[in-house]
């Protein structure tokens, strides 16, 4: 089994309502999303997935979130948007990519908060 990894970046502002702490209040994060693809066949180069696709895809994913207040965004609309939110959303947009078509399949999203703190969702 191969595993491969990629990291993206953005940056966004959030708060989390109706918890008791500084995070209650507007603050904003340089998120940091991590994408695990793993799968057993590579294909004729050698490759489980090209590196550069992974990213590309990912990118496009975040950029909705990107310099953004994310409580304002329809997806959050009913769910506080904390790390473990955003790992469920971007994992499940990530999976629907066609470029999960074939045999390498998304395993987990993993979303950094901050350099010591992060959430990884998987199924
Ligand atoms: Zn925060």
């Amino acid at each position: 089994m191969y595993e491969i990894e990629v990291k993206a970046a953005f940056e966004a502002a959030h708060f989390i309502d109706g918890y008791a702490g500084k995070c209650a209040r507007l603050h904003g994060h340089n998120w940091e999303v991590k994408a695990v693809v793993a799968g057993e066949n590579l294909d004729g180069l050698g490759m489980l997935m090209d590196f550069r696709i992974l990213k590309a895809e990912l990118k496009k994913v975040l950029e909705e979130y990107d310099h953004r207040f994310l409580n304002e965004l329809p997806q959050f609309a009913s769910e506080n948007p904390t790390a473990e939110n955003l790992a469920r959303q971007i994992y499940e947009r990530l999976k629907s990519s066609e470029i999960f078509a074939g045999a390498a399949k998304l395993k987990a999203v993993k979303v950094c908060e901050t350099p010591g703190s992060s959430v990884t969702y998987h199924e």
